[in-house]
């Protein structure tokens, strides 16, 4: 769809709700409109053209989004980085990407790059411009998956990509839930640019979440009359932990969306047993598969809610099929890599054509996720590919053992990897955080999982920390556990 007619009939629609609020900052969709009509003005006076590139590296705040809603708008392709990232990380990818114009609060240089500071003066000088019509297979967006390790990793969204998000949810009758958003994703992530597409294209209210503090989020819940909310399950556990949670009601709020990792159905249920009245939903896909492509079905059976592993129903444009390490399809029930096809899968790694081969075969996307698909077409995910253990010649799933392990009455989070092992190759090791208060020695946890669990997949090392490393995101980086 074209974008820029997508946000126009969108403020027509609403043109008085709010559209975006950021502490005590609110724009209606009037308001943000204007705004960046004027940023489509001064961006034209600055001579930007259709096909350069900005990045953009900010904190998330209303600047950037009128920005990457300004810069959508005239056909000018977005690389949104975050305020977190090192000045070096910046510079590489600005080279890589081949940036014409930076909008950054930060001192860097690179040449043949403009730098722009103040988006706010910006907006007050310039007359506002209607925005153009673009081509579909025109380059949007550009969203670097990996910046920190230093080997840029770039995936492009046109604009046919940027609708991929919102048809699963519009599929789903989600779209009625997200009424009002909040959002603690940066930008630079496709989570944040979901946020924006969900404002965009269903007239959703954002909210700006400052900084993640467990208990103050779910006071902003219900401050802010929050309808939906997605978080990986880690920053749900989080939550669950705080003395807050037995002081809210949640009372608007219909539903949470776990994505990014496995979450443990356990969760589901307590969210459900506190509040009755909000649905558990997981939502699954890749940033190279303009996630979320599989999702929840609204009407999904409780019993099979709280399946472990289940990710939900692919919409009905997502071709899957599992596979074996040959590359042939597998019957039902059998694990094996999960490949997703269909329009929404990205062309491939931006200026990484050898890269590209590797993970997209004869238009099949190899996610490096292992799962299964059952007879009634539900996917069910068993962990990722670079995550499997190999103890003595078997294959351990490391979700399979964290969902026991988040059994363990005193564990508030757990991860699992492998280490190297003399005889066997590799050996199982858990990271422990303990819930508050709540002591459990190594051999007890060992003792524990042995009731649940075949030896080889039994820890055989318990790590304690007070807590687990994560991505900016909220997922656990489980490099850094080894
Ligand atoms: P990066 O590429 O930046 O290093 P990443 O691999 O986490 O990070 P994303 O595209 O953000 O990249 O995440 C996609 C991955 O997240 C999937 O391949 C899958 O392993 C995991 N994932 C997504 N949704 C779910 C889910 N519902 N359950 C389990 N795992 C999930």
């Amino acid at each position: 769809m074209d974008f820029y007619n997508v946000l126009q009939n969108t403020v027509k629609k609403y043109p008085q709700k709010d559209a975006l609020i950021f502490g005590e900052h609110i724009d209606s969709f009037a308001q943000l409109f204007i705004k960046v009509r004027k940023l489509i003005g001064a961006f034209q006076a600055l001579g930007m053209k259709r096909g350069e590139k900005l990045a953009i590296c900010l904190p998330n705040c209303p600047e950037y989004i009128y920005a990457y809603l300004a810069a959508l708008s005239l056909g000018i392709t977005v690389v949104p980085l975050d305020a977190s990232f090192k000045k070096e990380e910046v510079k590489n990818i600005l080279r890589h990407a081949e940036v014409n114009y930076l909008i950054s609060e930060k001192d860097i240089e690179v040449s043949e790059v403009k730098v722009i500071k103040d988006i706010d003066n910006l907006i007050n000088s310039a007359n506002a411009v209607d925005g153009q019509i673009l081509d579909e297979k025109a380059l949007a967006v550009l969203i670097y998956t990996s910046g920190t390790t230093g080997s840029p990793k770039a995936v492009p969204f046109t604009y046919k990509h940027l609708d991929s998000p919102v048809a699963t949810l519009g599929y789903y009758g989600y779209d009625e839930w997200l009424e009002r958003n909040i959002c603690y994703v940066p930008f630079s992530h496709l989570g944040g640019l979901v946020y924006l597409l969900m404002t965009v294209y269903f007239g959703s209210t954002l909210v700006l979440g400052k900084r993640f503090i467990p208990g103050v989020f779910l006071k902003e819940l219900e401050k802010y009359k929050i309808t939906a909310v997605w978080l990986p399950p880690s920053i749900l556990e989080a939550s669950l932990n705080t003395k807050e949670i037995n002081e809210v009601s949640l009372k608007t709020l219909k539903a949470i969306v776990y994505f990014g990792a496995p979450a443990h159905p356990r969760l589901f249920k307590e969210i459900e047993r506190r509040f009755p009245h909000i649905y558990g939903v997981t939502g699954y896909g890749l940033t190279e598969s303009a996630a979320p492509n599989v999702l929840f079905p609204r009407d999904m059976p409780k019993e099979k809610r709280y399946k472990k592993g289940i990710v939900g129903k692919p919409a009905p444009w997502v071709k899957v099929k599992i596979v074996d390490d040959k590359g042939d399809k597998l019957p039902c029930n059998k694990i094996g890599e999960i490949l997703l096809k269909g329009w929404f899968v990205m062309p491939g790694y931006y200026k990484e054509p050898e890269l590209t081969k590797e993970i997209i075969k004869d238009g099949w996307l190899y996610t490096g996720d292992l799962g299964y698909l059952d007879e009634e077409g539900y996917l069910y995910i068993a962990g990722r590919k670079k995550e499997v253990i190999i103890v003595g010649g078997l294959n351990v799933y490391a979700t399979e053992v964290e969902f026991v392990l988040s059994e363990h009455p005193n564990i508030k989070e757990v991860a699992v990897v492998g280490i190297p092992d003399i005889l066997r190759g590799e050996v199982v090791k858990a990271v422990v955080v303990s819930r508050d208060g709540l002591q459990t020695t190594p051999q007890e946890i060992i003792n524990f999982c042995r009731k649940k669990l075949p030896g080889y997949k039994v820890p055989r090392v318990v790590e304690f920390r007070s807590e687990l490393p994560k991505t900016p995101v909220g997922k656990i980086k489980k490099t850094e556990l080894v």
